[in-house]
């Protein structure tokens, strides 16, 4: 059902824990316009996508909120002290503690309840500096704000769990170049997410603000994410099991798409298990598992192959900053406890990896455990054929998924899969499970990705003005399975031998 006014916000994590939101008003925007709306995701918030078009909405959308958490109408002032808020978090970035981090350029509207009844995060980044940015300009340019909204749509319609963009608006502004001399057209992403607490928020408080403050955010976290924490006997020991899950099933899904997400520092690991922060991150064409993107990650540490591991480290760092809440009055005892659950990440990520192997490959019967160990091992042998013979990550899986050996590894000779292959269809079997997983397999492996090139090149010409290209990738990724021949150019893998290089906007 679509409320038929604009929802009035809350500020709920302000409220339950004081200590990390200051009240921050947006930069006034001198033109807004809307470039992309996501008429789904209003319509899941209950929110009018009509509304968000007209007069109020572009208040919501810019940031211009009453006290009474409802848009406020043209002309009218923002209150004092602003309605909406800056977050503070801290985090470890490529593996070196900083103390101070938070919403430099982006402020939280508020939250609402969605249609199921959860309540989500409003954001709006790229909307001017705050307490926390730093040298940084606290604004934001298009090109990268639609990367974070293809990124979201396509990892949302790959049912990977994922903040999404509600809107990307353009600003009207140019802002000073981040790299390179030409200035850049400004943009806002607003932002959907379960929630905006991170790894990084728990580093804050127990480095900043102490027990009770920890106490706070966990109780936040376990009553928005992980309810059932809340009746265990030690609620943030059973947190951090909870995340640790979340995160192990999240890094699956990333490594079976051949994603990227290339700065995965501990302010960039949400606490919901939602894929978060989407900069420069990217996916695989060829499968190699050592690629790496981003021009900041100069060591590879957030290369493909290492992801799970970073993801145990950062959550090794959330461990810590829970230990005196996790046991206040024996710091061992705690440690002991935290480091039984640490050592649950790999056999949880290692299962969620091999369900998903199952899925990708068409294998039914895997409540089985002996049928999913020989799935996930057929799984690993196949990457294990992708990087020896270069073959492309997503058209290989995809030729899995439709029946055509012939095409998973292009150039090599084709004894090379038909071993593999024999193994596989004497795995699936045959019958009604065994076709209903084939069915399966074809909505686990997409046809369509923002391949890297393309995106690249999309994403230049919306900042030079054009962004026809751009909404057009959105739209196919968006929906990854369908056969849609006018897509095909989305389909086919990176032209040009120039390889991807991916910057944080
Ligand atoms: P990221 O690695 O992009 O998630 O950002 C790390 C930190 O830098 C966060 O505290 C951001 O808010 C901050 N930041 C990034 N870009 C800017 C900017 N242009 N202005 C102010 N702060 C920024
Ligand atoms: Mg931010
Ligand atoms: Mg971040």
């Amino acid at each position: 059902t679509t409320r038929n006014a604009l929802p009035a916000l809350a500020q709920s994590t302000a409220a339950a824990v004081p200590a990390l939101s200051v009240p921050w008003q947006a930069d006034p925007v001198p033109a807004a316009r809307i470039v992309w709306l996501n008429e789904a995701l209003a319509a899941e918030l209950g929110i009018d996508p009509d509304l968000l078009r007209g007069p109020e909405g572009l208040a919501l959308l810019t940031g211009r909120i009453g006290a009474d958490g409802r848009p406020l109408a043209p002309g009218e002032v923002p209150p004092e002290p602003p309605f909406t808020t800056a977050q503070a978090y801290a985090g470890h970035q490529f593996g070196q503690p900083n103390p101070q981090l938070g919403d430099g350029r982006a402020v939280l509207l508020g939250d609402l309840e969605d249609d199921r009844g959860r309540r989500v995060d409003l954001h709006l980044k790229g909307s001017g500096r705050t307490p926390f940015a730093r040298g940084g300009d606290g604004k934001a340019p298009l090109g990268p704000m639609l990367r974070e909204a293809i990124i979201g749509e396509f990892l949302h319609a790959a049912g990977v769990p994922t903040t999404r963009a509600l809107a990307v608006l353009a600003t009207g502004e140019r802002i000073a170049p981040r790299r390179g001399e030409e200035t850049e057209p400004g943009a806002l992403l607003v932002r959907v997410a379960a929630s905006h607490l991170r790894v990084g928020t728990v580093q804050h408080a127990a480095w900043h603000h102490g027990e009770g403050t920890v106490r706070g955010v966990v109780d936040l976290a376990i009553a928005r994410h992980h309810p059932r924490a809340a009746a265990a006997e030690n609620p943030p020991l059973a947190l951090l099991e909870a995340v640790t899950r979340a995160q192990a099933e999240l890094l699956a899904q990333w490594m079976l798409l051949g994603f990227v997400h290339g700065v995965m520092n501990t302010d960039n690991m949400a606490l919901s298990g939602q894929s978060i922060d989407h900069g420069p991150c990217a996916f695989l064409d060829a499968h190699v598992p050592g690629a790496v993107f981003s021009s900041i990650d100069r060591q590879g540490r957030y290369a493909y192959g290492n992801q799970p591991g970073i993801a145990l480290w950062n959550l090794s760092r959330l461990a810590e900053a829970l230990l005196p809440a996790i046991d206040p009055e024996d710091p061992e005892r705690g440690v002991a406890a935290a480091t039984v659950v640490l050592e649950g990440f790999e056999p949880a990520y290692l299962e969620a990896r091999a369900r998903g192997f199952a899925r990708k490959l068409g294998v039914p019967g895997v409540e089985d455990p002996v049928r999913l160990a020989a799935a996930g091992e057929l799984g690993e042998e196949l990457l294990a054929l992708l990087a020896e013979h270069g073959a492309d990550h997503t058209l290989a899986f995809r030729a899995v998924a439709e029946s055509r050996p012939g095409v998973v590894l292009p150039g090599a000779p084709s004894a090379a899969i038909e071993a593999w292959w024999a193994r596989l269809l004497a795995l699936r079997g045959e019958g009604p499970e065994a076709r209903a997983a084939l069915a399966e397999a074809g909505r686990a492996n997409p046809r369509r990705i923002p391949r890297n090139r393309l995106l690249e090149d999309a994403l230049a010409a919306a900042q030079a003005g054009e962004e026809a290209a751009a909404l057009r990738v959105l739209a196919g990724v968006a929906e990854p399975f369908e056969e849609r021949p006018e897509y095909a150019d989305i389909e086919s893998p990176a032209g040009g031998a120039d390889p991807v290089v991916t910057f944080c906007g």
